[in-house]
């Protein structure tokens, strides 16, 4: 890699003395360094932050301009940028492409949002509520998907009026990294800035006085310890944290369109989004059926490096990840359960297994009960549909859930039931929508992201009230 990768701070691009690894998880070798962000790198970002911040919130025309540029600026950047994403995520190219197109989609829909103050009049009293924004935002970002996680809280904060500094993961910085210097001259200097590192400079961000609001997706886990370390000065928080998505399949449904929908939520990016379906629920008087089919598919598809003519499922992204997910699934088979396809990592370099179907498992097991984030899915039988929904919801977690079968009216109503932010029938998820909101239930989150739910979590009330405008009740 000869693209000297450099921080985004204040409108410049600033080389890191000391650089971090990078590795390519379809080699598992380190290709590439990325630049170690110091303390006083971070207090740059954040003052440069709010020096621009007065500018940017009084003029909601350039706000929505410069937004229309960094769509334009992430759409001329997308081979450039999924290229670097694939080396450093393993995503087949395809999918890096797709991300980064939804990423300038995300900035395109808050462009163009209306952000409009109420106007409220009663009582003889008249008030206009405005929606102000925070301030600085940190942002802390995973290493599933770097770049819509980078449009996911820029697109809104940025429309709101705030100015941000985003610290992508350190296991994927360089997609980040190369996004941002591309987008840099479409807003002014300020408003955009990236730093990356390895941790604690996740703390260092948490912990520094002048962001207002910390925006962070990741572990339930870390999520805990941004919350603890926001609350210290009472900075606002988004937690977007983990999930343990169950899918629950009817006895009415019909197997053979069910699970190509079943298996590409659990295991599209291989299973490493926190909404994927990580456990399937379905009646005991079909499961053998649904593992079947869900075993073909898993043995169908084309696994290789993100350039692989036809690749539909890259290495899992990380060492410790595969490590995870290989240690959860070993002790899941020596505790009973069968691999109906995959089983083992791949005879390879790099971090690659297969995906694994599992039967003959149930609650209790570590597969089922805890996010393996990774290309393994326990199919469980249940006897009753209330059964089904009481397992489904005995989790910490919340984030979606999706009941599939031939009567919607009777899914829906079982959808119902779930603890999750999205319950969808028929389908898992909503897919890339701008428009809906997203957040956790229970430990899967705090807050909402997207849509106007979204935007408004970057924002402070105001009302401003003038008695002497109002009607005057009527003396009679
Ligand atoms: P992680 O919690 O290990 O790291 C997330 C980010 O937090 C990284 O940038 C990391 O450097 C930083 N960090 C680490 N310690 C920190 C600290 N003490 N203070 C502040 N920041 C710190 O998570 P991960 O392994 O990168 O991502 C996987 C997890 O993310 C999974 O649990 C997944 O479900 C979750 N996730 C959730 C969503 C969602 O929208 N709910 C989306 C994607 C991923």
């Amino acid at each position: 890699m000869t693209h000297p990768y450099r921080f985004t701070i204040g409108g410049a691009q600033v080389s890191g003395e000391q650089t971090f690894d990078v590795v390519n998880p379809s080699t598992g070798e380190v290709f590439a360094q990325a630049p170690a962000a110091t303390a006083a790198h971070v207090d740059a970002a954040f003052d440069a932050a709010q020096r621009a911040f007065p500018a940017w919130a009084a003029d909601a025309a350039a706000r929505r301009k410069a937004l229309h540029a960094v769509a334009d600026a992430t759409e001329a950047a997308v081979d450039e940028v999924a290229h670097v994403l694939s080396l450093e995520n393993g995503k087949p190219f395809t999918d890096s492409q797709w991300e980064i197109k939804a990423a300038a989609a995300w900035f395109r829909y808050y462009a163009d949002f209306e952000l409009a103050p109420e106007e409220i009049v009663q009582d003889g009293y008249r008030a206009t509520v405005f929606r102000r924004p925070l301030g600085v935002v940190a942002a802390i970002k995973p290493w599933n998907t770097p770049l819509i996680q980078f449009a996911w809280p820029v697109a809104p904060a940025l429309r709101a009026g705030n100015t941000i500094v985003l610290k992508p993961s350190p296991f994927t910085p360089l997609s980040t990294l190369l996004l941002a210097e591309r987008v840099a001259g479409a807003a002014p200097a300020g408003v955009i800035n990236v730093v990356a590192g390895p941790d604690p400079l996740g703390a260092a961000l948490t912990g520094h006085p002048v962001p207002r609001k910390v925006s962070f997706t990741g572990s339930t886990a870390t999520g805990r310890k941004v919350a603890q370390a926001a609350a210290a000065d009472l900075k606002r928080f988004t937690l977007e944290l983990g999930g343990n998505d169950a899918a629950l399949v009817l006895p009415d449904a019909d197997i053979a369109t069910v699970a190509p929908g079943v298996f590409w939520a659990a295991f599209m990016n291989n299973g490493q989004i926190c909404g994927a379906v990580k456990r399937v629920y379905v009646h005991e008087s079909r499961q053998a059926e649904l593992v079947e089919a869900l075993a073909d598919i898993a043995r169908s598809v084309k696994i290789g490096e993100p350039w692989d003519e036809g690749v539909q499922l890259g290495p899992v992204s990380t060492r410790p990840q595969f490590e995870r997910v290989t240690s959860l699934l070993s002790d899941a088979l020596a505790n009973g359960a069968r691999a109906a396809s995959g089983g083992a990592p791949l005879d390879r370099p790099g971090f690659f297994l297969p995906p694994t179907i599992l039967d003959h498992v149930d609650d209790g097991l570590a597969i089922v009960d805890e996010e393996q984030f990774g290309p393994v899915l326990p199919v469980v039988s249940y006897q009753t549909v209330d059964d089904a929904v009481a397992r489904a919801n005995n989790s910490p977690y919340g984030l979606d859930a999706s009941v599939w079968g031939a009567d919607t009216e009777l899914a829906t109503r079982v959808a119902t039931r779930l603890e999750a932010g999205v319950v969808t029938v028929n389908q898992h998820s909503f897919g890339a929508r701008p428009d809906l909101p997203y957040g956790g239930h229970k430990a899967s989150g705090f807050g909402v992201e997207n849509g106007h739910w979204g935007i408004e979590e970057y924002t402070q009330i105001q009302a401003i009230g003038n008695p002497e405008a109002a009607p005057r009740p009527s003396s009679d």
